[in-house]
């Protein structure tokens, strides 16, 4: 999986998201992600049909919504989200978020069944906890390849990292600038300027030197290669450390059907 892909949340008007997808493409991204609940799947595939990047290339990435968890529903609902993407397959199918109609046995032995019909080359899971990823992994023999969660400098998920990285589950962080709230981080505006870089472009080395992958999104062509840039900085031991030492847990997506436990 690329370690740096294109988000796609809130890009919602069709022809500034198809663009969106192309400009990312074309200046290197190979992994982009979306989900039905975006409601862009099909302004997403019109992005990766206009680009001059073979299929193959990319690594794209979609999320079954919540009440679309039930066995059939699953089948059929990524039926549809293939459809409007434009493609035979994903490389990775998420369950959005343990919640509503999600049933570990039921929505997984699905997703299972799509995996083995070729649909879908990864099963992911998203917003999981130890304890839903612990059940997960029970329901099915097929792996669980990723699990997409919060994570930025302002919110580290260490008990969690500990645990994928036990459970040999990749993580991947969404939200990787917290929603802008990098940018007014005075250790990572000092770091950021130590290497003539932006805030956005340290949040971004810092998740992938601790080997997560992130999914920044951005709209316009400036924020799309900026993010990008972020695979040429490297951060030094102690820039890290200045960074892991933030003592903060400022969650930016909270939904009312979001685990308990938050
Ligand atoms: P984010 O990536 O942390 O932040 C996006 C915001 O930062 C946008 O306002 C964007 O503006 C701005 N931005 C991006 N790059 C920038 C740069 N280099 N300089 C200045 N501003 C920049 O937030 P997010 O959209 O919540 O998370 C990223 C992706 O994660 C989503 O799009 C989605 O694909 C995924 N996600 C998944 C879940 C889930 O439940 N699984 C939840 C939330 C998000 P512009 O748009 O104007 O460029």
């Amino acid at each position: 999986m690329p370690a740096l892909g294109l988000g796609t949340w809130q890009n919602d008007d069709p022809d500034q998201c198809a663009a969106s997808v192309r400009n990312a493409l074309e200046m290197g991204y190979r992994h982009i992600d979306t989900a039905q609940a975006y409601g862009n799947e099909a302004a997403v595939g019109e992005g990766i049909a206009s680009a001059s990047v073979d299929r193959e290339d990319i690594f794209l990435a979609t999320k079954v919504w919540i009440d679309q968890l039930g066995h059939d529903d699953v089948l059929e609902s990524t039926e549809k989200s293939l459809d409007r993407l434009g493609v035979d397959y994903v490389d990775l199918l998420y369950v959005h978020w343990p919640a509503d109609a999600y049933d570990a046995e039921q929505t997984l032995s699905a997703f299972e069944e799509l995996r083995e019909d070729g649909r879908i080359n990864n099963i992911g899971v998203s917003n999981f906890e130890p304890s839903h990823l612990e059940s997960a992994q029970e329901a099915i023999d097929a792996p669980i390849f990723a699990n997409q969660v919060e994570m930025h400098p302002l919110l580290q998920q260490r008990e969690l990292r500990e645990y994928c990285e036990d459970a040999d589950v990749e993580l991947v962080a969404y939200s990787p600038l917290a929603r802008g709230d990098v940018f007014d981080v005075d250790v990572l505006t000092d770091i950021a300027d130590a290497h003539d870089a932006s805030a956005a472009q340290v949040s971004l080395a810092w998740l992938r030197q601790k080997d997560v992958t992130a999914i920044p999104k951005a709209t316009g062509a400036d924020h799309i290669r900026d993010n990008f840039e972020s695979l040429d900085i490297t951060l030094s031991d102690a820039e890290m450390a200045r960074i892991d030492d933030l003592d903060r847990t400022d969650r930016k997506v909270h939904p009312d059907f979001a685990p308990d436990s938050w």
